[in-house]
């Protein structure tokens, strides 16, 4: 059988200079709640049926249309839930390729992920796909995902990826039960030829209450674990929710004329929930990030782009002026600035400190974050 045309690639746009007022560089669509895993630290409390008013397969096109005027080569992350659950998402990818959009996916580690799919999803377009392992064997991964065979299918569809030359990205969520894993999961991101190893430190929202997150102490030395995995690994790595690694990185360092500008695969350092990116709920709600609730509209009013560059709560947030306490008075709040939404998460306040950084910025006499954990 004769192998369709790859579609063309969307050029990348030049990630210093990207202006984080006017566009994202990371727009994530979270295309629907549905999902059959039940992960326990799910942000999106997902659920086996999709959601009567998720948007539709034409208020999903007219959404990309609106990502398309952030200008050429714009970022979307389609997320879930398991995207896999929508019938029309090889149809979404399409038409984002088409509009010139660089379109990446995140399914979920389940039986619809076969190598069929991610073949096809390359002949659609797909820029990257991103897969979660939490544990660096079968039994780990599965226990804390909820489902058997979880494991199977993410190794296989990693492979399935590579086979199709479409990048990817391995995704790992670290909290204190999963901390132990991440030895073995480093040499299985090399192993699958990962070009990035994204980090997520967890934010206690939607099933994520019940796991534990580190203690600050603990997070440093994991953020030193990995900037020194950094250095020599053949893949980049990042932190979701954990800007402080950048400042590690940067006290690590200090000396050297080297310090880091990317994320090693050419994502610049700096973005955090509101400034550099935008999450669009299930239902076309428009928020900072997917772990900070607080919506600014609906997309299905047309509303991206201006809700993006104009609203009060994002204008706010890409200001580091507005941080507050130990954030407030740190010399590393503008490469640095705190999970917002973790800070949203413990206080109600998307502004204050985030709990989970050990630094103490000097001279700093004021009070500690809320929701600070002792140390071990
Ligand atoms: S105190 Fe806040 S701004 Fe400073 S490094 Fe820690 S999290 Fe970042």
């Amino acid at each position: 059988m004769t192998r369709p045309q790859r579609p063309p690639k969307s050029a990348a746009p030049d990630p210093s200079n990207i202006d984080t007022t006017q566009r994202p560089f990371v727009l994530i669509w979270e295309v629907t709640q549905a999902c059959h895993l039940a992960c326990n630290h799910c942000r999106a409390d997902a659920n086996p049926l999709r959601h009567p008013e998720e948007l539709t397969t034409e208020e999903g096109k007219r959404l990309l249309d609106q990502a398309s005027e952030f200008g050429p080569g714009q970022l979307v992350v389609l997320s879930g839930g398991d995207p896999l659950t929508r019938p029309d998402l090889t149809e979404l990818v399409e038409y984002g390729t088409k509009q010139g959009l660089r379109m990446t996916l995140t399914p979920s580690g389940t039986t619809s992920l076969t190598p069929e799919t991610v073949s096809q999803l390359g002949d659609a377009g797909i820029k990257r796909l991103a897969l979660s392992l939490d544990g660096g064997s079968a039994s780990a991964h599965d226990s804390f995902r909820g489902v058997d065979g979880s494991f199977e299918q993410t190794v296989q569809a990693a492979r399935a990826a590579r086979d199709a030359g479409i990048p990817l990205q391995i995704n790992t969520t670290v909290c204190a039960q999963t901390v132990d894993e991440l030895p073995a999961l480093r040499d299985l991101v090399a192993d699958l030829g990962a070009v990035l190893w994204s980090v997520f430190f967890l934010v206690p929202v939607g099933r994520g209450r019940v796991l534990d997150p580190l203690t600050p102490d603990h997070a440093e030395e994991v953020m030193e674990w990995l900037s020194a995995v950094s250095d020599d690994a053949p893949f980049g790595v990042k932190t979701t929710e954990a800007p402080h690694y950048r400042r590690v990185s940067i006290q690590q360092r200090r000396d050297s004329i080297d310090a880091p500008s990317n994320d090693g695969i050419g994502r610049r350092l700096g973005i955090s929930a509101g400034d550099g990116f935008a999450f669009v709920s299930h239902t076309g709600e428009l928020f900072p990030s997917g772990f900070l609730p607080k919506s600014v509209g609906n997309v299905r009013d047309g509303g991206l782009v201006e809700g993006y560059r104009e609203s009060e709560l994002f204008r706010a947030l890409r200001d580091r002026d507005n941080l507050r306490g130990k954030c407030g008075s740190c010399e590393f709040r503008h490469i640095c600035g705190g999970s917002r939404s973790r800070a949203y998460a413990h206080t109600g306040d998307p502004h204050a400190s985030d709990p989970l950084c050990a630094y103490v910025p000097e001279g700093y006499t004021g009070p500690m974050p809320t929701g600070r954990a002792s140390s071990d």
